[in-house]
């Protein structure tokens, strides 16, 4: 770094070990590759540190896209068919069944549940998963819809989110996911996703969910057509809305995988942007207690590394995930939870078994499959709304 730039620097460090909350120019600087990766990634860590402690956290999950029909067409979306492409399903009560049943099987505690906008399935069919999986295997937490999801649940049943995410609540929904977010600038979404819930809707949705007393968690895809002023921008919005609700509980960069989309001319991000993101994500958002580094989109090594650039979580074991595997994930489709567990340790960290809701937990030293949720790991404001 060169004078000015170290002395730029250190005003942003002074900032940060002051606790004093960064601005949309500090971060975009930290994107600068002239201010040295080690740098933003040394002082990140330091945050994630302060926040976290020595600890690595993941959990025990396994994932469930109950169809990949759906009636946008994102352009950064390998996932989705149309309704009569032979490459189109949509999961039987019994297939949904069976995949609670292989969770419970395996010990998991929480099932990620998001999938495609279907052309002919009705709200109905989307509450019923819900209320049949909660029903028959209550234990297990059910991180289902992201806004995306919800604001096309208002769209068929013309009611309000409230009603909407209330009603779902009821049948047993645990949480939300933070899919959808992608871009918020409209310079950008419009470029990717210019039909689906837009930044508005992303929004007011979380914002009701936290409202209502369901945690959420949120999310950006970034390495397409973007630049550094829209991440920024895009984690600003995101600290606002936490500012005034409190309800997010874990920021998941998500690095874009262009294979098999409508962007596949774009190379994905390089492993030294992902840990830049990591990096500034967690340097900017202040009052989001975890920065997660999903292994399944960052690869196992970057998301390894990426403990040491403000990450405290690499998500879980997770089984059966299908999205970004359609866009061209190399990674494995699942990770033992010794490899988890070696993972983290590895990078220098105390692994612990989180669920959901960042509670420790705790397994039957006799039967694996057998748990309890015990205390939450974070400090009593931020684990509750
Ligand atoms: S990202 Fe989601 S909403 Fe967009 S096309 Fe893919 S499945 Fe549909």
């Amino acid at each position: 770094m060169n004078q000015e730039t170290k002395a730029r620097f250190r005003e942003i460090r002074d900032k940060v070990e002051a606790k004093e909350r960064l601005s949309l120019d500090d971060g975009i600087f930290l994107y600068d590759p002239a201010v040295s990766l080690q740098a933003v990634g040394e002082l990140a860590n330091l945050v994630r540190q302060r926040k976290n402690g020595n600890v690595g956290y993941y959990n025990i999950n396994t994932h469930l896209n109950p169809t990949n029909v759906c009636v946008y067409r994102c352009r950064f979306c390998a996932f989705r068919s149309d309704l009569r492409d032979p490459k189109g399903y949509a999961m039987s009560d019994e297939q949904i069944l069976d995949r609670g049943r292989e969770a419970t099987e395996n010990g998991c505690t929480e099932m990620h549940i998001v999938g495609g906008l279907h052309h002919q399935k009705p709200y109905e069919w989307y509450r019923n998963m819900i209320e049949i999986l909660h029903s028959e295997y209550p234990q297990i937490h059910l991180k289902g819809w992201t806004a995306v999801e919800i604001n096309w649940f208002e769209f068929q049943t013309k009611k309000s989110i409230q009603w909407v995410l209330e009603d779902l609540k009821s049948v047993g929904l645990g949480s939300m996911p933070g899919g959808g977010a992608e871009i918020f600038h409209p310079e950008v979404r419009d470029q990717l996703c210019e039909h689906k819930a837009n930044t508005h809707a992303w929004i007011n949705i979380h914002r009701t969910a936290h409202q209502v007393g369901l945690r959420t968690n949120c999310t950006m895809l970034y390495g397409h057509v973007e630049q550094a002023f829209h991440r920024i921008d895009h984690l600003i919005r995101l600290r606002e809305l936490q500012d005034e609700t409190g309800g997010f509980q874990v920021f998941i960069p998500l690095a874009f995988h262009p294979e098999n989309t409508k962007l596949s001319d774009l190379k994905k991000p390089s492993a030294l942007m992902d840990l830049r993101t990591m990096a500034v994500s967690r340097l900017m958002l202040d009052n989001v207690q975890h920065i997660k580094a999903y292994w399944i989109m960052l690869g196992v090594e970057t998301a390894q590394a990426a403990l040491a650039y403000g990450a405290d979580d690499i998500d879980g074991t997770v089984r059966h995930e299908l999205i970004y595997h359609d866009a061209g994930a190399t990674t494995p489709e699942f990770l033992s939870i010794d490899k988890i567990r070696n993972l983290i340790s590895e990078a220098g960290r105390e692994p612990i078994e989180r669920d959901t809701v960042y509670r420790r937990v705790h397994r039957d030293e006799q039967d694996f499959k057998k748990w309890t949720s015990g205390e939450s790991v974070d400090a009593p404001q931020v684990a509750t709304l």
